[in-house]
């Protein structure tokens, strides 16, 4: 089976990040830092992705990563470094303030015939407030996404999606270890952001309702993929805004998320019904807006977007 050893990796590297992030989560020493594009970043963003890129470049030391941070900011920090230094100590004994910076920024790779893409913590809006955030990792060969591991520690009891291309989506859970395939399903449930500059939520949700789907299920991050890919929802749309059209999507912000729904039964498209294009940059610059579904709504859901077009 192919995979399988980049999957027992990937999944390693996700655990740890994920109790990092809970540990954060959980302690009163909640520091946030704002990104020059005013984004809440916090000490776990950069912690777990020094942690999740440390392990993957220690097994697949010829693997680009493209990952969302850098150390910039950590640079001209030394007090919020020595912070995230001691996240990664927790784990990783004896990291220093050196070695953090250097690992965070094996996630500045380029798109190449073979490489990584992820977010230390998609949904960092949800994650501050308490809500879904995800730890998202994929590995992408040839423009394909093969591999998508994926921990959500606040969805339902703290669980980890793994999608591997033709072997199916597991759901592990965080608590228990228990592992089981899962399937897409019927379902009445639309899979929102709770950010309403994320995407246009009125035509997203008049869509839906186009279709017979009524129910709205509110989700920071690319849990929204895991709940169409476990059956909470069987929809999930990311329309852009009119006034905003040059606004294109990052690939760690789907490539997990995709892979999880396609091997549960599900499809995943752009607004126009075309794959989705990893294989050219760090955003998705041929794809306008994304629909990932239970597959059986898909056209539907696309011929709904043309006539809202017009
Ligand atoms: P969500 O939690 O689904 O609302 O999405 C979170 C992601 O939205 C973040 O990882 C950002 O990369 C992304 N994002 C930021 N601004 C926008 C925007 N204007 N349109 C769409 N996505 C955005
Ligand atoms: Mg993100």
């Amino acid at each position: 089976m192919q995979y399988i050893y980049e999957a027992e990796i990937a999944i390693a590297a996700a655990k740890q990040a994920a109790s990092l992030c809970e540990s954060v989560r959980h302690s009163l020493e909640f520091a946030s830092v704002d990104k020059p594009d005013r984004s809440p970043v916090t000490i776990a963003d950069f912690a777990a992705q020094a942690v999740i890129c440390h392990q993957l470049k220690k097994a697949f030391p010829e693997d680009a990563i493209v990952a969302e941070e850098s150390a910039a900011l950590l640079y001209k920090s030394p007090a919020q470094l020595a912070k995230v230094t001691e996240l990664v100590q927790a784990l990783i004994s004896d990291a220093t303030p050196e070695q953090v910076t250097a690992w965070i920024d094996f996630g500045q790779g380029k798109v190449e015939e073979r490489f990584w893409t992820l977010d230390p913590i998609d949904g960092t809006k949800g994650f501050l407030r308490g809500d879904q955030y995800a730890i998202a990792i994929a590995l992408i060969e040839s423009g394909e996404v093969k591999l998508g591991v994926m921990a959500c520690p606040a969805f339902k009891e703290g669980c980890l999606f793994v999608g591997i291309r033709g072997q199916g989506t597991r759901r592990i859970s965080l608590k228990t270890g228990e592992s089981q395939t899962i399937r897409v399903s019927v379902g009445n449930c639309l899979a929102e952001s709770v950010e309403t500059s994320h995407g246009d939520l009125d035509r997203q949700r008049s869509i839906a309702q186009e279709i017979g789907i009524t129910s709205r299920l509110p989700m920071d991050s690319q849990a929204k993929y895991g709940a169409i890919a476990s059956g909470h929802a069987a929809l999930y749309m990311r329309l852009p805004w009119v006034e905003n059209p040059y606004y294109r999507e990052n690939i760690w912000d789907h490539a997990a998320g995709a892979i999880i729904v396609e091997e549960a039964g599900g499809r995943v498209s752009d607004m126009n019904g075309d794959p989705l294009n990893f294989s050219i940059a760090a955003q998705l610059i041929e794809n306008r807006g994304i629909v990932a579904s239970n597959r059986a709504i898909h056209e539907a859901v696309l011929n709904a977007i043309i006539q809202t077009n017009k």
